[in-house]
């Protein structure tokens, strides 16, 4: 592994480095950066997590300082494209602090906020500019921003953008921007429709890779656990109050269930938050921090925050319903284990969803091993009894799988708070239970927070 003084950054850029505590490059860093500095196209492929941020930041930093413009002028000279809010928010911020002892401004733009307040911002210059596609092609339109000198295009979560059905868009902003530039794609996958856009995009491309397409990263311990669709809500209040954990992220596959499956803890006496995209940009902005700050244990989020949060050590992830896309489930338990540190990744496995394990399984090359109803002793959470035997076995859909080799029912009780209302489970209220369709997660217009989007919201 090489250090950040072999990768050939300014004194400033490497004091910043120290001052944050980055000892040495991540793997992304090191193959991605010099090739950037050399100012070649890059089509990288790199999980979430791995630190890929400061591999296409910090050369985009560097270059910028090393090629200062005539002063007065600051037109944006770097674009970074995010398919999420959540995620410009966040690259803006650390770029922010990548390059603050050289000056860099960075403003970041997307959608469900103030379109003003953002053009007051920009007005007053950007070298950087973070941006969801949807408002960006808005503001170019309305020409309060120019695109004309920019000189380094990135394109982050490539993949996701294209899930989101931003091509079109990619391809509007694109044609505001000089032909001669450098473009540096970044991706989860490299395969399928990343390779097409990347030959319309790149130029000679460097192709480098950090880990091969959708591995998971080994400090994550991973378990998926047998557990009915009715009896999620309880064993999830199980876990986390027995097991004391102060901060967890759980993700549902639809809007609706993640609100109940909040309002459900609330009830139960666990602090929660909800995040989806029906929700507007300030209440997703305060359930993310509220949980980030530790003012509420549990955050209850859809696909929407699975990319692009980024919080310091979060312990664990709970899959509540698995994904009905298996690359979701690799972005989702990628939100914990980040920079090296060991994380915990559970999986609620409902009889109707096994088959969605099973892909995921094969798409990570890795068996998860397939347990009855986890217990908990003295605080520490223990195995149920594995049941890969159940691979062969036809889904019943009663749940009657979750019994002990003894013949025990695993189903763990917990000690309900006074004055609760009666416990009833989260699928019988509301009749959404994993199985029922899956609604597509938070789709693009609402990834972005576009005026769009919120009309079809209503219109629904
Ligand atoms: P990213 O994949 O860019 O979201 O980064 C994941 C996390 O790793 C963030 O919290 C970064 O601050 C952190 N990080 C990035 N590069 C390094 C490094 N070289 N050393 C330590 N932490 C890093």
């Amino acid at each position: 592994m090489s250090s950040f003084s072999s990768l050939q950054l300014c004194p400033e850029l490497q004091y910043t480095l120290e001052s944050l505590g980055y000892v040495e490059p991540t793997r992304i860093q090191s193959l991605a950066i010099p090739h950037a500095l050399d100012g070649k196209d890059l089509l990288a492929e790199a999980q979430t997590g791995s630190g890929k941020t400061a591999a296409f930041a910090l050369p985009l930093i560097e270059q910028l300082s090393r090629s200062p413009l005539a002063s007065g002028e600051r037109p944006v000279r770097g674009l970074i494209l995010t398919p999420t809010r959540e995620l410009a928010i966040q690259v803006a911020d650390n770029t922010l602090a990548y390059g603050r002892e050289l000056g860099i401004r960075v403003v970041s733009i997307y959608g469900g906020v103030r379109y003003e307040d953002q053009i007051r911002r920009l007005k007053r210059g950007a070298d950087i500019l973070v941006a969801t596609p949807g408002r960006l092609i808005e503001m170019l339109l309305h020409q309060t921003v120019m695109l004309d000198k920019l000189e380094t295009l990135v394109l982050d979560e490539a993949d996701r953008m294209l899930d989101l059905g931003f091509i079109e868009d990619i391809r509007k902003v694109i044609s505001f921007m000089p032909d001669k530039r450098q473009t540096l794609l970044f991706s989860a996958t490299l395969g399928g429709s990343i390779a097409t856009l990347a030959k319309e995009l790149l130029h000679n491309p460097v192709r480098v890779s950090a880990t091969p397409s959708n591995t998971t990263v080994s400090s994550i311990k991973q378990r998926a656990y047998y557990i009915d669709n009715k009896d999620k809500s309880d064993i999830l209040c199980y876990l986390v109050d027995g097991c004391h954990w102060s901060q967890t992220l759980v993700f549902t596959r639809t809007k609706k269930r993640t609100d109940e499956v909040a309002a459900y803890l609330q009830r139960e006496g666990i602090s929660a938050a909800s995040l989806h995209g029906d929700r507007t940009q300030r209440e997703r902005n305060a359930a993310l921090q509220a949980f980030v700050q530790g003012d509420v244990r549990v955050l209850v989020a859809t696909d929407v925050a699975a990319r692009g949060l980024d919080i310091e050590s979060l312990p664990q992830v709970i899959n509540y319903d698995l994904p009905n896309q298996p690359e979701a489930y690799v972005h989702r338990i990628g939100r914990t284990g980040r920079a090296g540190k060991s994380g915990l990744a559970i999986s609620f496995v409902a009889p109707d969803e096994r088959r969605f394990l099973a892909d995921i399984c094969s798409l990570i090359g890795k068996e998860i091993p397939l347990m009855g109803v986890p217990t908990i002793e003295k605080g520490k959470l223990v195995d149920g009894p594995l049941l890969s035997q159940i691979w062969t076995k036809k889904p019943s859909g009663s749940g009657a799988e979750n019994q002990r080799s003894d013949g025990q029912s695993r189903k763990p009780t917990r000690q309900k708070k006074a004055g609760n209302p009666k416990q009833t489970p989260v699928s019988k209220r509301s009749g959404s239970a994993a199985g029922s369709k899956a609604t597509s997660p938070d789709d693009k217009a609402k990834a972005e927070g576009n005026n769009a989007g919120r009309r079809s919201i209503f219109q629904r």
